[in-house]
């Protein structure tokens, strides 16, 4: 049976060999397209200045901009007779019922053929020709390519870090380039408003766009098939708001400064006006509404906010939430758009129209999913480009996440979907809290972005780590000449070389129970304590690292017997940049019977230098004794810092 099935594989190999069929993996664009054939022996040199034919076929729509783009772009095709490259657009140019943006390619002797029912469809056959001819002719070859999800974003936050209209129109080029088709434009938040409206000119303060530079932004967008969504963050990440318009506060006191009153009519009017306006502006048929992180404590406190749950017959704070939203949806759906919030709109039921766009990792998409909800998916241990790419000593700064390529690359967006037709697609966040520079936020972006673009287009189950890594190191080297900053996949260091293998123990059976603070009496079992792995990169997300906020940290270990013990000591992190520090003060003992402990006299010892601010430190050292239980006390001293533990080394 074995044998057979061996000879059939063998059989097909062959058969494709004799066909000179290549592998999908020997076309070099980035994303990997649907279906890529060679077509013999040869290649086809196109330079600029070539001709081009156009042919509409059922197509009613003007090629005017089409024509402009390509008589543009590296391409610098010139129309002509005797066209090398040909293109026929329109509904009955290609037959199929292959999703929207598919086109076929041919290259051959006679020159480069290409079909698409849509401008859309024709743009990415140019982008796909753009990228063949990056690397010099273009092999005869047939691609019949289209996109697996019809939502392909990048979100940019110009909020925390403000990004002149030329940064982004350069960024929409290089979106062009990787068949995206979002941009998620985040305008709004606690730090500033960046755009100057005319019904709240107040807000226009510090760096912001005009209403120009906003329709120029959307312009050049479109005339790369990308939609440009605005967000305006409502009820909370409104700190900016508040400081012009106090008088939007919940009455009383304020525990929180960024989230207006829902018991006030006032800010709904404001905020009606402002959507309004915002709307008519952006042409995408979403309305990105926030929705994120509103902390309801000083709803919880305001007489008003109180009256509005009583007089709506609201249970808490968290309808309350759910009341906000459901009004800016209605408002949102009847000017004819659709509302998107982050998964926190889900709280206290969701809106019934609303697309929810899933950040707290993928569990608040596949919630809503269930619910018969669209969903984006933007989940931050997969797709959020503000996060550290590699080791933390040799990148700037960044959250404390380790998201390098491999990990955006690897994401599969229908894991744990039964409904993937309610998955619009995928987006990767480039939020600036940390991204000062315009290169530093391009770095962030490349080739991160590269990884995204093919998660959203490219056919489930076609990925390949290693080819695309070629591919990106290629494109990267592209994006240089022409003037972006990338991340230098060359000197990629990769994550700690020590926390990718089990470290040796005495036990595999031990059990790590942590108390938090004095008074916490039952604690909780931490296997990742003891389970033979170091800390790599990675603070939070698929992390081994352990914390706690608070002090005082007592963490005991119970062998199973008692044992020879030769070793003890305790893994932790010191990263100054993010205010992480080992505890200056640990202390260990142990145990026969559990009950009564003796001290252990080892001292703290550093471990690894100390680079660019970060170290890792072992506290421990050799002991002769026998034992079943070991005991672990640290305390962070009076500096309020966050101390990370990663294992509990017995030997
Ligand atoms: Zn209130």
């Amino acid at each position: 049976m074995k044998k057979l099935f061996s000879l059939a594989v063998t059989a097909l190999l062959l058969g494709s060999m004799s066909l000179g069929a290549q592998p999908t993996g020997a076309c070099p664009v980035i994303p990997q397209v649907a279906r890529y054939v060679s077509a013999g022996e040869g290649s086809f040199n196109l330079s600029p200045g070539s001709t081009y034919s156009l042919k509409l076929s059922g197509l009613k729509e003007d090629a005017s901009a089409f024509k402009a783009y390509i008589e543009n772009c590296d391409l610098a095709l010139t129309p002509g007779k005797k066209a090398v490259v040909r293109f026929i657009i329109g509904p009955s140019a290609l037959k199929s019922n292959l999703p929207e943006g598919a086109y076929k390619l041919e290259v051959g002797k006679k020159g480069i053929d290409i079909r698409s029912a849509s401008y859309e469809g024709a743009f990415y056959a140019v982008q796909s020709l753009i990228q063949l001819q990056q690397h010099g002719a273009i092999p005869y070859c047939r691609i019949e390519d289209y996109p697996r999800y019809g939502y392909r974003g990048l979100m940019f936050d110009v909020v925390r870090h403000f990004r002149s209209k030329e940064a982004v129109l350069k960024q929409l080029d290089a979106m062009a380039l990787l068949k995206l088709n979002v941009m998620h434009f985040h305008i709004t938040d606690n730090e500033a408003w960046r755009i100057k409206l005319d019904c709240a000119p107040e807000m226009a303060i510090e760096d912001f766009y005009t209403k120009d530079d906003i329709r120029e932004i959307i312009a050049y967008a479109a005339a790369r098939h990308i939609d440009v969504v605005p967000e305006i963050e409502i009820p909370g990440h409104n700190r900016a708001l508040l400081k012009v318009h106090p008088e939007f506060y919940c009455s009383g006191d304020h525990v929180v400064d960024n989230v207006f009153c829902i018991g006030k009519e006032e800010p709904f009017e404001f905020f009606f006006r402002v959507l309004e306006e915002v709307m008519e502006l952006f042409p995408s048929q979403f309305m990105h509404i926030g929705g994120d992180e509103a902390d309801k404590d000083n709803w919880k406190l305001c007489p008003l906010c109180r009256e509005r749950i009583q007089k709506e017959g609201l249970k808490d704070e968290f309808e309350l939430q759910s009341y906000c939203i459901g009004r800016v949806d209605q408002f949102v759906s009847a000017h004819g758009k659709r509302m998107i919030g982050w998964d926190e709109i889900q709280e206290g039921g969701l809106s019934p129209n609303a697309t929810v766009m899933s950040w707290r990792g993928t569990s608040g998409g596949l919630k809503a999913i269930g619910m018969g909800h669209d969903v984006i998916m933007t989940p931050n241990t997969y797709l959020y480009l503000d996060y550290g790419q590699d080791a933390p000593w040799k990148e700037p700064a960044a959250f404390n996440y380790y998201l390098p390529l491999k990990t955006v690359y690897e994401y599969e967006p229908e894991d744990g979907i039964d409904a993937p037709e309610h998955l619009l697609g995928v987006q990767g966040n480039l939020w600036t809290e940390l991204v000062v520079t315009d290169n530093h936020f391009e770095y962030m972006l490349y080739p991160r972005a590269f990884a995204v673009a093919e998660v959203g287009w490219s056919p489930k189950g076609s990925k390949d780590f290693d080819t695309f890594r070629e591919k990106a190191r290629f494109l990267c080297g592209v994006l240089r000449s022409k003037g972006y900053t990338c991340f230098d996949l060359d000197t990629e260091y990769g994550d700690r070389p020590e926390s990718l293998n089990k470290i040796p123990r005495i036990t595999q059976n031990a059990k790590a129970v942590m108390y938090i603070g004095s008074n916490d009496k039952t604690g909780r079992e931490t296997p990742a304590l003891v389970d033979g792995y170091l800390g790599g990169w990675a603070m939070k997300g698929k992390t081994r690292w352990v914390t706690a906020n608070t002090r005082a940290v007592t963490i005991d270990v119970d062998l199973g017997e008692v044992m020879d013990i030769h070793y003890v000591g305790a893994e932790f992190v010191d990263y100054k940049l993010r205010r992480f520090q080992a505890p200056p003060d640990t202390e260990f003992f142990v145990s026969v019977d559990g009950k009564n402990y003796e001290p252990l006299p080892i001292g703290q010892i550093k471990l690894s230098p100390d680079r660019q601010g970060y170290a890792i430190l072992i506290a421990g050292g050799t002991v002769n004794v026998q034992a079943r239980y070991v005991r672990l006390k640290y305390n962070t001293g009076k500096v309020r810092v966050r101390a990370f533990i990663s294992e509990l080394i017995v030997n």
